[in-house]
């Protein structure tokens, strides 16, 4: 068993995002039907006066190798738990359909396609086809940075940064000719996909996919749908990705979602984004990285270079899609600030802040109404 592990640097985010979403629970009110919760769900103030609903959390550790948080209001300890309860089995039912490292009994997760994907058309789960079908439709509208079909690159890499993490005296970077190989097989028009029958076939038979890029925003979305059924507000982090529901039934117009300083020696926050039913997705260069010779190698891949890009400190999005967040956090890490803003002028709802590498903070106009930090000035 192969997995990765949790950076501190997570930990740490968390940490951040509890503090700024903190608050306790006590579990004297009475319980009531979750279908009574959404009834009543839009008086959040006049409720939380009447003490009629209270704050609960959970952390989980157990899937997506990352730290998950559900921070939710509920009327009772029962009602916060029966809610809770299905939002994690719906994401380690995920994270067992998306795992690239370990086989399950009788399901044809990611590891299963990347093993036999070249034999012949192989059926997947729908959520497994259902991500690779939006990532491969990106792609095709131009978007490549982002391309989950570089799993040949990317597991180089990866076994490269475990390998120096593991031992630092002696890390190395992978050969440029062994990255330029793997690159031959990179090209996301030999995923063919067959929507009917439910089928990925891989044509080419040195292609894998590597989904760590959007696996937690698609997983985000999921578990956001069941929780706007099941709470009347709540705040959910999957490592890096955080959705924010209706706004906190504590009187307050919105959640407060922190941005790492990418400085991480601080563990503080660069900026604090005031959100209500929007997801907001960071990808950085601070979070999953090794050292060479003093210099450290992170852990999002330039296709174009086949080296960890150095464009960006990091790239947060905020938007209503955890996968297109997540997705455009990596693209728009990959590319130069004047194209990645061309691209995010393009979208409707997408708001964007770029920390770059000689500290210089970029956003669009709607990330400013957001940001506290530009609100200030
Ligand atoms: P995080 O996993 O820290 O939230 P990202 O969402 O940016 O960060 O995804 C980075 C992961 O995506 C890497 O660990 C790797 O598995 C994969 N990846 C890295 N570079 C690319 C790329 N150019 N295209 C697609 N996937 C990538
Ligand atoms: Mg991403």
């Amino acid at each position: 068993m192969k997995r990765k592990t949790i950076s501190c640097a997570v930990l740490s985010l968390l940490l951040a995002f509890a503090a700024l979403s903190s608050g306790c629970a006590s579990s004297t009110a009475p319980a009531v039907s979750p279908s009574a919760i959404s009834a009543t769900a839009g008086n959040a103030a006049q409720d939380v006066q009447n003490n009629l609903y209270q704050r609960f959390s959970r952390t989980d550790l157990s899937a997506f190798d990352t730290v998950i948080t559900l921070v939710g209001f509920a009327q009772s300890q029962a009602d916060f738990d029966q809610a809770a309860n299905e939002a994690f089995e719906r994401i380690r039912s995920l994270d067992h359909i998306f795992d690239a490292y370990n086989a399950y009994d009788d399901l044809n997760n990611l590891y299963y396609l990347n093993l036999h994907g070249a034999e012949g058309p192989v059926e997947v789960p729908e959520d497994l086809f259902q991500l690779i079908a939006w990532c491969k439709s990106q792609w095709e509208n131009g978007l490549r940075e982002t391309n989950i079909a570089m799993g040949a690159v990317l597991s180089i890499w990866h076994e490269y940064r475990t390998e120096g993490i593991q031992h630092p005296e002696s890390a190395q970077l992978p050969p440029m000719e062994a990255l330029l190989n793997a690159s031959e097989h990179i090209d996301f028009e030999n995923v063919v996909l067959d929507s009917e029958k439910q089928t990925v076939f891989y044509s080419d038979p040195d292609l894998t996919l590597d989904i760590g890029a959007v696996a937690k925003g698609y997983a985000a979305d999921e578990v956001a749908a069941l929780l706007y059924q099941r709470m009347p507000s709540f705040l959910l982090s999957l490592g890096g990705n955080v959705y924010a529901g209706n706004a906190p039934m504590d009187g307050r117009a919105n959640w407060a979602v922190g941005v790492q300083d990418p400085d991480t020696s601080n563990s503080g926050t660069k900026d604090i984004l005031d959100v209500h039913d929007k997801t907001v997705v960071t990808s950085g260069d601070y979070w999953r990285y090794y050292v060479v010779d003093g210099q450290r190698y992170h852990h999002i891949i330039d296709p174009e270079t086949l080296m960890p890009s150095t464009k960006m400190i990091s790239v947060t999005i905020v938007c209503d899609s955890s996968i297109l967040a997540d997705f455009l956090s990596t693209t728009l890490f990959v590319l130069p600030y004047e194209a990645g803003r061309a691209v995010a002028e393009r979208l409707d709802g997408v708001e964007v802040m770029w920390i770059l590498p000689d500290g210089t903070i970029e956003a669009t106009d709607g990330m400013k109404d957001y940001a506290r930090s530009f609100r200030k000035t």
